[in-house]
Parts: structure tokens; sequence; C-alpha cells
């Protein structure tokens, strides 16, 4: 059985991330969506929040399951019997980073490989950042995320208990 992990961030999951999850499990057996609990980010959603969004917006896709860890996405891989990590590319700008990220978990697992699904043109643009960025200056961010992912946004945001200078993802 083939076995992928997707890890990231995903404050919050966007249609672009979405799009590379339902690509790799077209290709894999099995593919386990990693959320990272990286104490050095200040999120907008908690690791708990990340996980129940992911697990809402692909309930439909069978063999995808959602799993918080922390530490290296090669351990990850390897708890979950998986040889590939899954990473999107957008632009350029992701290239290098990624590229030094893959070398290093090469390095650290030569068992496991990266490999990268570039992004859909329609997604290229888009990212968890500029999707809180809108929500925060209350313009529609209806074409980035499912309906159940911009409530919880909105939520957030009306509790006032997030600011934009809160969050350093990228
Ligand atoms: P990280 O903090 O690890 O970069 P993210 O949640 O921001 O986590 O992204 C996870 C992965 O999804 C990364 O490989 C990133 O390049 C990719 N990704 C993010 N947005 C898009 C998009 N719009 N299209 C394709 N891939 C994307």
């Amino acid at each position: 059985m083939s076995t992928a992990v997707y890890p990231g961030s995903f404050d919050p999951v966007t249609y672009g991330h979405l799009d590379i999850i339902s690509r790799a499990a077209n290709s894999f057996d099995k593919v386990v969506v990693g959320v990272l609990n990286n104490s050095k980010k200040t999120s907008l959603f908690s690791m708990e929040e990340r996980v129940n969004i992911l697990e809402k917006v692909t309930k439909d896709i069978p063999n995808v399951t959602i799993k918080a860890f922390e530490g290296f996405s090669v351990d990850l891989a390897r708890e979950c019997g998986a040889s590939v990590i899954v990473r999107g590319l957008r632009a350029i700008t992701d290239f290098e980073y990624e590229l030094q990220m893959a070398q290093i978990n090469r390095i650290l697992a030569h068992d496991v490989d990266t490999m990268f699904l570039t992004t859909s043109l329609e997604y290229a643009y888009l990212s968890s950042s500029s999707v809180k960025e809108v929500a925060s200056l209350h313009g529609d961010i209806s074409k980035f995320v499912p309906k159940a992912v911009a409530d919880a946004i909105h939520r957030k945001i009306n509790v006032g208990n997030w600011e934009t200078s809160g969050s350093n993802e990228e």
C-alpha cells in the first residue's frame, strides 16, 4: 500500500491545500495530512481547531486522514509507514525553502522522498496568511476557503482575539 504524508501548518486550510490533498489522494492509497504544532509560530487556530476543520472539509475523501504532529516530517512519515512527503509548490518563492527542506529531510531519512505537486493555476496566489489578511479587513474570502473555514475565521475575528499582526505565518 502506498502512503504519503502531507505536512503543513494549515492555519487555516485553503482551497489550494485541498487541491493538493485531493490530487495526492488520487495518486496514493492513503494520504495522512500532518498538522504541525509549531510553538515558534503564532497561529490563528489552535492545533485541535486546525485538525477539526481539516477533518470536516476532507470528510468526503475516504483515503485521507488527519493527524497532529510535532517535530520532523520524516518522523511523521515513518510513524505512518509513508515513504513519501508531499508538498505543494506555488511559485519560485516557495522553491528555495522547499528544496532545502527536501534535501535536509533526505539526509535525515534517506528512505523517505519528497514529491512536489505544482499548484493549480487558479490557486497559485493563495496562502493561509493572505486569507487571514483579507478576512481581517472584512473582505470576501468565499473564493479562498470552504464555507466551514470561512465561518470559523469569522467567529475568531468577531470574538476579537486576533489581529493580523499576531500572525507571523507566510
Ligand atoms: P507550511 O507552514 O509548512 O509552509 P502551509 O500550511 O503554509 O504550511 O503549507 C503546506 C504546504 O502546502 C506547503 O508545501 C505549501 O507550499 C503548500 N501550499 C500552500 N498553499 C498552496 C496553494 N495555494 N497551492 C499549492 N500548494 C500550496
